[in-house]
């Protein structure tokens, strides 16, 4: 007896440090996945993104976000070519494994990692990394990778727990963000004012705009309809969530750009989520056109909020009074600037006296002139023109402002406004009518000596007999 109790003893002493160490079969996946196993687990990742880091330190920088359930760290890459200013770059947010089980949306996200700090000899790259910083966290659901399954660790599934138009339930949760992986994503999202966020997933091959609670259209509709053929020459089917999927409450493509105002994409890749593979390589071979169209993706994400060129300001008096400020707005990009307006603050001594403005639509891609109207009474003026425009017509989207410039601008009398006005006018006026009255004397060969004096004096004396 006593020597089966020490080998009872042994036993126990040798599995508890190992039980310690690792989560139990039971609850993360069997032991067989961690033998033989293509696609990434928390612990390869892990140590693949720490040597991509260290071997690309100017372009690459590795930071968790936060914590899973089960205390896995939910890695961050930041990538982006350093000798390029981050201000008035492109600002791009990519996220895989929301649903633990769909691997190789969480691998097109590391195949992207590899092929930006590998491939920087590809012009194309080189163009992504120049005007964007890009961060990309390819399994924000360790837990539910580790354990096979789409929810996370509290059985909650992830993308219906965003903080917009959150319905509760016992999958959804009964409140929003209150799983640490959704809160630690949104806590990132929020104040980075991205232009561009694409979620990853698998189990069909789409690529789906907002929104997926509703299915009416987003109030950016034109700009999502403008990615439609760059999608489908992939052959990647496109569309509106709601409409090509299924009406889905609390995603994180809606809060991305619902709250957010970004634009926002789900991005389905590979059809055979269950299907093993044999080796490394075939990953890259099987995503290679869905690769290619996300860089494509990339290369566009300054195109996809509205941007204005302002060009042509001019100052000018109006012939009906006052001074109009006249400008021209460009349109660069796939979205309309609507509601843009033109204000023009007019300073006198230091304080702001006035202010008139106009709204305007521009058209993507397209080019319109603006023009304000202002009155002033006499005086020296600074006057302060700016454009202000939605970057997405969908309203929790930021603005962007442009000061276009400072003008000084004298009135010489209330009358006269700056450089003409009605003063101006009135003289050419009195000055025509005048040159008409001695043409018409003239024709009436009434225009010689005296001809006046004896008018006057014809009129005072009546003629005799009349
Ligand atoms: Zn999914």
């Amino acid at each position: 007896m006593g020597h089966i109790m020490a080998m009872i003893v042994t036993a126990l002493l040798l599995t508890l440090p190992l039980a310690a160490a690792l989560p139990s079969p039971d609850i993360d996946r069997p032991d067989r996945w961690f033998d033989d196993h293509i696609y990434h687990h928390h612990a390869d990742l892990t140590t693949e993104l720490q040597q991509l880091a260290s071997d690309h330190p100017a372009y690459a920088s590795m930071t968790s976000i936060g914590t899973s359930v089960r205390g896995r760290e939910l890695w961050t890459m930041r990538i982006t070519d350093p000798s390029y200013p981050a201000e008035g770059k492109a600002r791009v947010y990519i996220d895989g494994e929301h649903h633990g089980n769909e691997y190789l949306g969480g691998e097109l996200c590391i195949l992207l990692i590899h092929k930006l700090l590998e491939g920087t000899d590809d012009p194309v790259v080189q163009q992504i990394l120049r005007q964007s910083i890009v961060w990309i966290t390819p399994m924000l659901n360790p837990d539910g990778n580790a354990r096979d399954s789409r929810s996370n660790f509290n059985g909650i599934d992830l993308n219906r727990h965003y903080p917009f138009e959150f319905v509760p339930s016992g999958s959804h949760g009964d409140a929003p963000a209150v799983e640490p992986e959704v809160a630690a994503n949104v806590a990132f999202m929020e104040d980075k004012d991205l232009d561009l966020y694409i979620t990853m997933h698998t189990g069909i091959v789409r690529l789906i705009h907002p929104w997926s609670y509703s299915e009416e259209p987003p109030p950016d509709q034109a700009m999502y309809e403008a990615l439609r053929e760059m999608s489908e020459a992939y052959g990647v089917q496109y569309g509106q969530a709601s409409t090509v999927l299924y009406v889905a409450a609390g995603t994180a493509k809606d809060y991305g750009y619902g709250a957010l105002g970004a634009a926002s994409f789900t991005y389905e890749v590979d059809d055979q989520q269950t299907r093993q593979i044999s080796a490394r390589e075939d990953i890259a071979v099987r995503l290679g056109d869905e690769l290619d169209l996300l860089m494509e993706m990339l290369t566009v994400a300054p195109m996809m909020r509205a941007k204005l060129d302002a060009h042509g300001l001019t100052y000018s008096a109006d012939p009906s009074g006052g001074l109009k400020v006249n400008v021209t707005l460009e349109s660069p990009t796939l979205s309309p600037a609507n509601n843009t307006t033109l204000p023009v603050e007019v300073y006198w001594g230091g304080s702001l006296v006035g202010n008139w403005s106009t709204v305007v639509d521009v058209p993507a891609g397209n080019t319109t002139g603006a023009s304000v109207h202002l009155v002033l009474d006499e005086g020296d003026y600074i006057l302060r023109t700016t454009v202000t425009y939605p970057k997405l017509l969908q309203e929790n989207a930021t603005s962007d402002e442009l000061v276009l410039g400072n003008h000084e601008y004298t009135v010489t009398s209330s009358f006269a406004g700056g450089s003409g006005g009605w003063g101006v006018g009135l003289i050419i006026l009195l000055i025509a009518l005048g040159a008409a009255l001695l043409y018409w004397a003239y024709r009436k060969d009434r225009w010689r000596p005296g001809w006046a004096y004896r008018k006057v004096m014809s009129l005072l004396r009546p003629a005799p007999g009349a």
